[in-house]
């Protein structure tokens, strides 16, 4: 092939095609194997890796994009960004030591153990990285040569990689420094990137690849200075180590002419996200390698490899470019060619990593031998995209035409919250400070155990609904005995929040294999909203009107919100995203309505993900919170006064986003606060946020049983800043996670807790 145009790979799935790595890892924590074999497995995965895209035609290869947790706790491990408490003094970070800054550790010595890093989302994706921390008087030193032993193994096994740093001034920001802005330690972080750029030219490394992902952000002043005394350091210490500088999931908007002015020697562009930077392929300097993300490595659609050629053939000229993913594959199940139980028409839409490498090469090849010699490939590709957009499993003309009916005034309900409290009031006659919980109850091993022999067909539809009816009737049961005021089902019929729902809508498809990292060892296997959602028939309304008829007090009924199934999803690229929502909205408006037919006076509609919607840049914000909320209210608003409308929020930060929280208009939103021991409520007191709250007083991430007295101290602090009739007393989040050894005394003692609000007020 032609030199001017070679095929990369930003990073691939670490996971293994079987979820290999997952295995290993939790044999490994749970003391089944050893180091040895936790390290002969991953050094498998990747010799896999690098034989796969090598024989799909990948030509730059990456090294060091593995990890056995996460890339941005490697990179803490690489610079000895080893926090204090996990007592590392020096030298070699063994396994321990990074297991126990990824998952903390319950050591007997130390009373509660040692936390592990915090973890958060990278960037707008649904991946989770370990936040970094950093001290007043943070160091830096080489501690750990993984970039350079990956890419030596590499090495001998036949490959030349191009190994991935994360770059040093995404890596700062990402951090967190009491009190300091973290870019004042880039000085002393320096000298050991630069330190890994001269062993890796020392080993023979021609090109190194460093994401520097901040450029999609909005960066002042600061940051700019940094990434230009990063790159000046890097061009001095190793000048014959190209580097390849990576930036993904936006453009470079305002720091886009500090870009094209670093000293590196090749750029990426995401095109798939910043179509708009192509003609950069023009103006961006003459010498500068470009990297062209032209194939989406966030998202799992087929390309339309024509209409790419035809955008990119014009702009290329003698410039010498490399046809990447939009950013690393990490974000995309591994092969399609797995899927056996797809609907084929849906299946030929598809591209996961394997496939987009394929096309990869496919463009690389028209490019370098012109567009006949891959000529049944882009007629392949041709007709996926053709089939695709005309298909009837895609276009429904009766979603359409009620997506485009909607009005402002189905979005928000008729009444204002006060006529609709008062009518609530009288119709729920709960006491002051009610108790109620967030939905789900433990997940025991027979539940799981009955919904997988059910799936695989070892269990019949009457038997498994028998059991589901028994865990029900007997949640239930126990709500009432211990007085929980407006109870809740339990939610043991469901998978996932999100999978429950998209099994039961038109528009949805599911892989089997289709695993992606969310952080660790947890892979999801996010749904495909390929084609127009509807509601072929209710959804919860059974379950849900059984539970209530086993009791005379309100029983919740619970849904997933329309924001939190697409954010939770792989959404299709052929329609606004706020377009898709409001067709999901749709569906389930019909879902509360019919439950407020079927009895429920309470309806909670869940939307965890509503604030990690938030787009990267700010000047975009605005854009997004007005269809989010716009969707909550459509999905909410076709209820009566009487019926209370519920929401749940699993986060914290509300402060940026409190104006459109208050917009929802929820009757009760439930929050976590019990971990920041109400310091998150201050958003909603500065506000003045009218509506009813549970801040959540039981934190179920741990298996900790609250005492009375601390609830009824966190209570006591609600109280002090809202109003006693705005107050619902309930724990942080749904208690799937949790045993019923732990939830029955909390909740015990939760239920305590507010019968003492009540008696002193
Ligand atoms: N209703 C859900 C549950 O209790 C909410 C989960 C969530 O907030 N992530 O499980
Ligand atoms: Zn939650």
């Amino acid at each position: 092939m032609s030199s001017n145009f070679s095929v990369a790979s930003l990073g691939t799935p670490r996971i293994g095609p079987r979820r290999e790595l997952k295995a290993a890892l939790e044999s490994y924590w749970a003391g089944r194997s050893d180091a040895t074999a936790l390290t002969e497995t991953a050094a498998g995965l990747r010799a896999a890796n690098w034989a796969r895209q090598r024989s799909r035609g990948v030509t730059v290869i990456p090294s060091n994009d593995f990890s056995l947790y996460d890339h941005v706790l490697d990179t803490s491990v690489m610079v000895g960004a080893i926090p204090e408490r996990f007592g590392w003094s020096g030298g070699r970070v063994e396994l321990e030591t990074y297991f126990a800054m990824a998952r903390g550790r319950e050591g007997q010595a130390v009373a509660g153990g040692v936390a592990a890093l915090e973890m958060t989302k990278w960037f707008d994706t649904n991946y989770h990285y370990m936040v970094p921390e950093f001290a007043p008087d943070q160091s830096f030193s080489l501690v750990s040569e993984k970039p350079i032993a990956e890419y030596l193994e590499a090495k001998v096994l036949g490959y030349e990689t191009r190994p991935v740093l994360l770059g040093p001034v995404t890596y700062l920001l990402l951090g967190k420094a009491a009190g300091m802005d973290p870019l004042t330690l880039l000085p002393g972080l320096l000298p050991v990137y630069e330190e890994v750029l001269r062993r890796l030219a020392a080993a023979g490394a021609q090109w190194v690849q460093i994401d520097e992902p901040c450029l999609a952000l909005d960066l002042d002043v600061r940051a700019h200075d940094a990434l230009r005394q990063a790159t000046a350091a890097f061009a001095r210490t190793a000048p014959g180590l190209k580097v390849m500088l990576a930036s993904y999931f936006g453009p470079f908007g305002g720091n886009e002419a500090t870009v094209l002015d670093l000293p590196v020697a090749g750029l990426h562009l995401d095109l798939v996200r910043a179509p708009e930077q192509l003609p950069l392929l023009r103006e961006a300097p003459r010498g500068l390698t470009l990297s062209l993300g032209v194939v989406d490595g966030r998202n799992i659609w087929r390309t339309d490899l024509s209409a790419v050629l035809d955008r990119l053939m014009p702009l290329v000229g003698a410039r010498k470019v490399e046809f990447a993913p939009s950013c690393s594959m990490l974000h995309v199940p591994i092969d399609l060619d797995l899927e056996t139980d797809l609907d084929p028409d849906v299946a030929a839409w598809l591209a996961f990593s394997v496939q987009k490498m394929d096309e990869l090469a496919t463009i690389a090849t028209a490019f370098a031998k012109g567009r006949e010699r891959v000529a049944d490939a882009l007629a392949a590709s041709n007709q996926a995209v053709r089939t695709r957009y005309a298909s009837a499993k895609v276009n429904d003309p009766a979603v359409r035409r009620r997506t485009a009916s909607v009005d402002a005034a189905m979005c928000r309900r008729p009444s204002p919250f006060e006529v609709r409290r008062r009518a609530q009031q009288e119709r729920l006659g709960l006491p002051l400070y009610p108790t109620t919980t967030i939905g789900s109850f433990p997940q025991t091993s027979e539940v799981r155990k009955a919904r997988s022999a059910h799936a695989k067909g070892a269990m019949s539809d009457v038997d498994y609904d028998a059991f589901i009816a028994g865990e029900i009737e007997a949640a239930v049961r126990w709500q009432e005995e211990i007085g929980i005021d407006m109870p809740v089902h339990g939610e043991f019929e469901r998978n996932d929040m999100v999978q429950y729902f998209g099994e039961q809508l038109a528009g949805y498809a599911f892989t089997r294999h289709g695993w992606v990292q969310s952080y660790g060892s947890r892979y999801v296997r996010p749904p495909i909203i390929f084609g127009d959602v509807s509601r072929p028939a209710p959804m919860t309304v059974r379950w849900s009107a059984h539970a209530q008829s086993l009791t005379r007090r309100p029983m919740k009924g619970m849904l997933t919100g329309p924001v939190t199934m697409l954010q939770w999803s792989f959404v299709r690229d052929d329609l606004p995203r706020a377009e898709v929502c409001r067709q999901i909205a749709l569906a389930l408006r019909d879902e509360v309505v019919d439950l407020e037919a079927a009895g429920l006076a309470a309806i909670q509609v869940d939307e965890p993900a509503f604030r990690e919607g938030l787009p990267l840049r700010k000047a975009d914000w605005a854009a997004y919170l007005d269809w989010a909320v716009e969707c909550f209210g459509l999905a909410t608003s076709g209820v009566a006064d009487t019926t209370q409308i519920h929401t749940h929020m699993c986060y914290s930060e509300f402060n940026d986003i409190i104006e459109s929280i208050g917009a929802m208009d929820a009757d009760v939103i439930s929050i976590e606060t019990s971990r920041s021991r109400m310091e998150l409520l201050e958003a909603f007191v500065s506000y003045r946020y009218p509506n009813e709250i549970g801040p959540g007083v039981y934190d179920i991430h741990s298996p900790r049983v609250p005492p009375v007295g601390e609830m009824v101290r966190l209570l006591q602090k609600a109280a002090q800043r809202l109003a006693p009739w705005q107050i619902w007393v309930n724990p942080d989040c749904g208690l799937k996670t949790r045993r019923w050894e732990e939830v029955r005394p909390a909740l015990l003692n939760m239920v305590a807790a507010a019968r003492r609000m009540r008696a002193a007020t």
